[in-house]
């Protein structure tokens, strides 16, 4: 299986892949833990320049979207379809929606070549769940803030505007797809979220 995690900055993802792959773990489930961009070493090269290189402030939303759908389509090749033929389950930090969201609805890229590029991008691979962490734009803001970053990252100094139509975005996109989306409240304790979706696990996938 393919679970993808999504959210705004700051609204816990990471933290409840952690948790959640331990459990997986505990229950004797073959798992890998990715994200994107990155996850590959093509795809941590794409990370970086994408998120601290200097020149980077100058890209267009265009580049970006190729950036982000190219460090995608080799984390399918070379990671996700291996793993999953293999039998493990995989949990992937971000993955096509948040393209959909943050170039799409955010920087207004239309959602034809969106749609197109992405599933360019990931081949037949789509997500058997997404979860969306959501949490206030402004409650995310201010805990991705609080994390020691030895580098700032360009990629989370947009304004609170932006991040929510980030929010906004994927909870309209869950919406629509109700089959394949999971919406967890990101101000919940974190064990308790962790909770939700472990059980929403059993009940889907019997892990
Ligand atoms: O911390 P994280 O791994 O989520 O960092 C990815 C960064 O890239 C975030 O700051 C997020 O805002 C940004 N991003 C984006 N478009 C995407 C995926 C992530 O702008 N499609
Ligand atoms: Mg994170």
């Amino acid at each position: 299986f393919l679970i993808s995690f999504e959210g705004s900055e700051g609204s816990g993802k990471t933290t409840q892949i952690k948790s959640l792959a331990e459990r997986i773990e505990k229950s004797g489930r073959e798992i890998i833990t990715t994200r994107e961009p990155g996850g590959t070493p093509i795809g941590e090269h794409i990370r970086n320049l994408l998120k601290y290189e200097e020149c980077a402030s100058a890209m267009c939303p265009e580049t970006e979207l190729l950036l982000f759908a190219a460090s995608r389509a080799q984390l399918v090749r070379e990671l996700i379809e291996p793993s999953i033929e293999a039998g493990k389950i995989v949990l992937c930090d971000r993955y096509l929606d948040s393209t959909t969201v943050y170039q799409g609805v955010a920087r207004q890229i239309s959602a034809d070549p969106v749609q197109m590029i992405n599933r360019f991008a990931v081949g037949d691979r789509i997500p058997d769940l997404t979860v969306v962490v959501d949490v206030p734009a402004e409650i995310g803001l201010a805990r991705a803030k609080g994390r020691a970053n030895e580098k700032p990252d360009r990629m989370e100094q947009e304004s609170i505007d932006f991040y929510e139509s980030v929010r906004e975005g994927y909870l309209i996109l869950a919406r629509s797809l109700p089959e394949r989306f999971l919406v967890v409240d990101g101000t919940e304790p974190p064990k308790s979220i962790t909770e939700e979706i472990w059980l929403e696990l059993e009940r889907r996938f019997d892990v």
